[in-house]
């Protein structure tokens, strides 16, 4: 049967996905931002493409054995989603997390499309990962799972044909692992394989900062759009981990004062600003918790037991840890303690209750496919020197970065404008990622 309206289409949608409730939000994010084309009577609101769309071009999923370290035999389960080609390699993350399933692979794996088609760079979207939990394992334990679940994801990946990198649970270490299993399988030195890689074997400068970067420079540029930018304000910043500390750097480096950091356990609120060298000595050195920062800081800082981090009052938020941790009623607590911007540094990690109160109250708004396309616009830009044999200065690579960041802007800012929604980045971010893939669909 064929849908006649976005309505029947998004309906059609749900009944071929069942029980994937993080895969119906990202997807109605989209179908209500492409609303605006629909009423236009424009030739995008194309229905067969976005059908199409909707549904991965293939979705792996397989079996992931390893030996522990007392001689057990573990099970876990793999996936690979490759989402769609049509502007290049499929390009995304993996994330090791034990809540992961097909439902959020999909869900990460939709929005990539999106949020690769902004960075302007020939990607298309995929993403990955499986239900193992790296907390706590040792780090044979870690290898041995990596070049397990890599045995099997080889024969999918290429250069020109999938390029896997970090996401949640997945850094420098577990990409090492999963090279060099692929480089024996293979027996090819394909560095453009994989992204996010160390510096002596292929890896970029940047790459590591650039999702932090990214995202306060995101935050920077919008409220630049409305007067002045980060320097002076206060932020918080949820997570601990890399897009969280690079965040944390940014921040500083552009004059603001970054006051929280967090991990499952609770969050610190540093009033003298976080220590940023102390915060990287026990996240990056010793895989520590964050309780251990107050311990350490001392007089300045305070950690807040199972609290929300959204209760400090802050002017720019960067929820940087992971789907769904900032609701409703964080929303109002943040609007209601003034704030001007929010910066999703995670992947849809407002939820659209709480993006509601956010756009109700004129807050500066910028959603993850664009806010935090920086981690894997270079990514792009690592596969480009990869191709090369090339190796580029951290300057360049971060004034590309600058430079994609704030044309990510400009044309979310640019195309809210031109579809009626003006200062709706929402909007912006999804017709514009829309329409480039839907051109080279069709075409
Ligand atoms: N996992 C990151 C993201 O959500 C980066 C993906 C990549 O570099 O391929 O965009």
């Amino acid at each position: 049967m064929s849908a006649s309206t976005l309505k029947d289409t998004y309906d059609q949608v749900l009944r071929r996905n069942q029980g994937e409730p993080e895969f119906h939000q990202a997807v109605r994010e989209v179908f209500d931002s492409l609303e605006v084309l629909e009423e236009a009577g424009s030739e995008y609101a194309d229905l067969s493409i976005l059908s199409r769309l909707c549904e991965p071009e293939r979705q792996i999923i397989f079996r992931v054995p390893w030996v522990d370290d007392q001689g057990n035999v573990q099970v876990n389960r793999g996936f690979r989603v490759e989402y769609n080609s049509a502007l290049g390699p499929y390009k995304g993350g993996l994330r090791f997390h034990p809540s992961v399933n097909l439902g959020i692979v999909k869900f990460l794996g939709f929005e990539q499309i999106f949020k690769n088609s902004l960075t302007g760079l020939p990607i298309g979207g995929g993403k990955g990962g499986s239900d193992f939990d790296p907390h706590g394992r040792s780090d044979g334990e870690v290898m041995r799972f990596c070049q397990s679940f890599m045995t099997e994801l080889h024969r999918h990946i290429g250069e020109y044909t999938d390029v896997p990198a970090g996401d949640i649970g997945v850094g420098g270490r577990e990409i090492g692992y999963l090279f060099g299993q692929y480089k024996r399988l293979t027996n090819r030195y394909e560095a453009g394989v994989l992204t996010g890689k160390g510096l002596t074997w292929g890896g970029s400068l940047v790459r590591t900062e650039a999702t932090g970067y990214g995202a306060t420079i995101f935050a920077d540029e919008m409220l630049k759009a409305r007067g002045s930018g980060l320097e002076g304000r206060t932020v918080s910043v949820s997570g601990s981990g890399n897009v969280a500390i690079y965040a944390i750097e940014k921040i500083q480096q552009l004059g603001g004062t970054p006051v929280t950091a967090s991990d499952s356990s609770g969050y610190v609120v540093d009033e003298a600003g976080i220590d940023l060298a102390l915060l990287k000595q026990i996240k990056e050195v010793e895989r520590g918790r964050i309780a251990e920062y107050a311990e350490r800081r001392g007089g300045s800082a305070t950690f807040v037991a199972g609290g929300s981090v959204w209760d400090v009052p802050v002017q720019v938020a960067l929820p940087s840890a992971t789907q769904n941790e900032l609701d409703e009623n964080a929303a109002r607590t943040l609007v209601k303690n003034g704030v001007l911007a929010v910066s999703e540094g995670a992947n849809m990690p407002a939820t659209p209750e709480a993006t509601s109160v956010f756009r109700e109250a004129g807050v500066a708004f910028g959603p993850g496919k664009a806010a935090n396309a920086g981690g894997v616009a270079t990514s792009a830009l690592e596969m480009q020197q990869n191709a090369a044999r090339d190796a580029w200065s951290f300057e360049h690579t971060e004034e590309r970065l600058t430079q994609i960041m704030r044309d990510i802007h400009a044309t979310c800012l640019q195309t809210a404008e031109e579809v009626g929604r003006p200062g709706d980045y929402i909007v912006g971010a999804n017709v514009a990622g829309f329409k480039k893939v839907a051109d080279a669909m069709s075409a």
